[in-house]
């Protein structure tokens, strides 16, 4: 078969080669990957299709390490259909690749999330890249389950670590809590084979946390959310995960900037304590996403409820938020308009960030030849929006006026 070529033509282009970025450049596609960025205007190949990018951005592919849902579907599902909903609704946000996210429910449907995943991966089904599962617990601690059904949160048993070690190939990250008992080892050897272990829904201290870095543990799901901190012991103050964690630059984390989960200040506290390329956005968004207010399920279609009012979606007795209805376009919107963030570092913190904390920098994360073809045509005017998503070579998102 004869791969495909495009020109996308005359786009300023962000994260491009240096020299280039910010320059307006033509991109030349072959294929699966970027074949060239040039400088705007030269000759345009034979057999090419062309892209007018009119000076509109061109970025990498945002890159979304926690998602659940949107468009009334929810990964949990575990249907080809729900894959391709939420993947055609995060394409037209700019996610070109991301990580299919569990909810703690039975093993049983979780497993048969991770392996329907594993399925459309092959298949190349919602068009978004499926970069690999995350398992979002279900070794979580009972008093920090979230939105979690916490009837489902429990501790590792032999079997149970069995299905997903031996799904290594497809499950790529997995939340756990580091304090409860049997995850040392559990963390010890998803390590091994290959999986990123994430702390989250945790009580652990900040010794804990340690402990666990030590075992292999290398990131930190959604900052500031679901996590401990500084508790009091007597008259002595004891630190907790969410220390460690902007501490020690070992851990990786992602922070959901819907400026919900945490106020712009806290999100600035982190960027300005962490060290370069250890802090991305993530959207953590649910099946309500892109849907009219109302009560949708968490996780599956027997999962908790939530109630989702004005974009916000919420536990039903209000103690917390239950995941986002944002996706990766917002972030990067927030990161300018409220963080303060020039256009480039904050589409960094969307692309090349989460591409380095995936071990996917390798192919993706930058607009250079020989990387993947993942990018994103954005207007900067009136507001930062979504006019083209391209997915190793392959259009899956196009609202090119
Ligand atoms: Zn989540």
């Amino acid at each position: 078969m004869k791969c495909s070529r495009y020109l996308i033509r005359d786009v300023r282009v962000i994260l491009g080669p240096s020299g280039l970025s910010g320059g307006r450049c033509d991109i030349e596609i072959v294929g699966e990957r970027i074949a060239d960025v040039r400088p705007f205007g030269a000759d345009t190949p034979a057999d090419t299709t062309v892209i007018e990018g009119k000076g509109l951005i061109a970025c990498p592919g945002f890159i979304d390490l926690h998602v659940h849902g949107g468009m009334g579907a929810d990964f949990m599902d575990a249907t080809e259909e729900s894959f391709r909903t939420i993947g055609a609704y995060h394409a037209a946000g700019g996610t070109t690749s991301y990580f299919p996210t569990t909810a703690t429910e039975s093993p049983q449907a979780i497993f048969s999330c991770i392996d329907q995943a594993a399925r459309c991966r092959e298949q190349g089904i919602g068009g978004v890249e499926i970069l690999g599962v995350h398992a979002e617990g279900p070794y979580m601690a009972p008093r920090k389950h979230g939105c979690h059904d916490p009837g489902f949160v429990r501790e590792p048993s032999r079997e149970e670590n069995r299905g997903y070690l031996d799904r290594a190939h497809i499950l790529r990250r997995i939340t756990c809590a580091p304090e409860v008992p049997g995850v040392l080892a559990f963390i010890r050897d998803a390590s091994r084979e290959g999986i990123a272990v994430s702390g989250g829904h945790s009580d652990a201290t900040f010794v804990q946390t340690l402990q666990a870095i030590e075992c292999g543990m290398s990131m930190i799901t959604h900052l500031y959310s679901a996590m401990s901190t500084i508790t009091k012991d007597g008259p002595f103050r004891v630190a907790g995960m969410l220390e460690a964690a902007l501490l020690d630059d070992r851990l990786a984390t992602e922070v959901i900037a819907d400026l919900r989960h945490a106020p712009k200040e806290l999100l600035l506290l982190a960027l300005k304590t962490k060290a370069k390329d250890t802090v991305c956005f993530t959207t953590d968004a649910m099946r309500g996403a892109g849907m009219a207010d109302g009560v949708y399920t968490f996780g599956s279609q027997r999962g908790t409820k939530a109630v989702v009012e004005g974009g916000v979606a919420r536990n039903l007795d209000n103690t917390g938020f239950a995941s986002s209805t944002v996706r990766m376009i917002d972030l990067v919107r927030n990161g300018i308009e409220a963080l303060g963030l020039n256009l480039e570092s904050s589409v960094r913190r969307a692309s090349l960030v989460p591409a380095r904390i995936a071990d996917a920098d390798r192919r993706k994360g930058t607009l250079e030849a020989g990387k993947d073809a993942d990018i994103v045509l954005l207007a900067e005017h009136p507001r930062l929006e979504v006019r083209l998503t391209m997915a190793r070579g392959k259009m899956i998102a196009q609202a090119l006026v």
